[in-house]
């Protein structure tokens, strides 16, 4: 069965201590949570990581980070290692998110390094791909995040690309409030099982947790998580109130 997940991306939002106190707020609702099947992630800064690894049960929460560098070590002031990540405790990574496409110019060859190194150090790639308003209005989201996946992900084994998570971000709805139907999200996330079905094969397209993001919040996640190929979401800004991120993880 695949593992439904909700994950939280903070992006750059919250200090230290309203962090901890936000992290340590879902942890006492993910502790008490009785259906562990949840998987639930939340991507705080890279400042604040370490402490929060501190004050969350990091076996019911997967520590996320919101990215990372494409070169393992050496003279690139400012940018962050996975293993830098793994040593504060982090599990997974958000690869590929619009925001580092468009306004930290991230290309498919850098999304792809990347990649690599975070399967390298055994953590997880939560992917994402997503096509904008322009791209939608022509018709041709199917084949943007077909591309998408093809020029960062199909250079990857079969044992590789069962370890990754992929989020289906359409452009048009993140941040926006307009959200896709249930219709349009299953859609595309059933294109999505095709075109990884075509390369891999129907068994890891089967295994794959592909997760909806783009505005989901309490009022509509139910609708949305209930799609045969929908297996959660990643969460913008819902994920800054911890009763609506509650909310959210409580929505299957
Ligand atoms: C996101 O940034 O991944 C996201 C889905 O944001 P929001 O929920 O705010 O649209």
């Amino acid at each position: 069965m695949r593992k439904k997940i909700v994950a939280g991306n903070w992006k750059m939002n919250t200090t230290v201590e309203e962090g901890r106190k936000l992290a340590a707020e879902v942890n006492s609702f993910v502790v008490g949570l009785e259906n562990n099947d949840i998987g639930v992630a939340i991507a705080p800064p890279f400042t604040h990581l370490t402490e929060i690894a501190k004050s969350i049960d990091n076996d019911a929460i997967c520590l996320t980070a919101q990215n990372c560098a494409s070169e393992s070590r050496g003279a690139y002031t400012g940018e962050i290692s996975v293993g830098m990540l793994k040593a504060a405790g982090v599990k997974a990574v958000i690869l590929g998110h619009s925001e580092r496409r468009a306004y930290f110019r991230e290309d498919y060859k850098t999304l792809a390094k990347k990649t690599d190194l975070v399967l390298e150090q055994e953590i997880k790639p939560i992917f994402c791909i997503g096509e904008t308003l322009d791209e939608r209005e022509a018709g041709i989201q199917a084949d943007v995040v077909k591309k998408q996946l093809s020029e960062s992900l199909f250079h990857l084994q079969a044992t590789s690309i069962q370890n990754l998570i992929l989020a289906y971000e359409p452009v048009w709805a993140i941040g926006t409030g307009k959200t896709a139907s249930p219709e349009q999200a299953q859609e595309m996330h059933k294109y999505i099982r095709l075109v990884i079905a075509e390369k891999y094969g129907n068994d890891i397209a089967d295994n794959l947790t592909i997760l909806y993001g783009g505005s989901c919040k309490p009022s509509n996640a139910r609708e949305i998580f209930s799609q045969a190929d929908v297996d959660g979401g990643l969460i913008g800004g819902a994920a800054l109130k911890a009763e609506d991120f509650g909310a959210l993880i409580s929505s299957f």
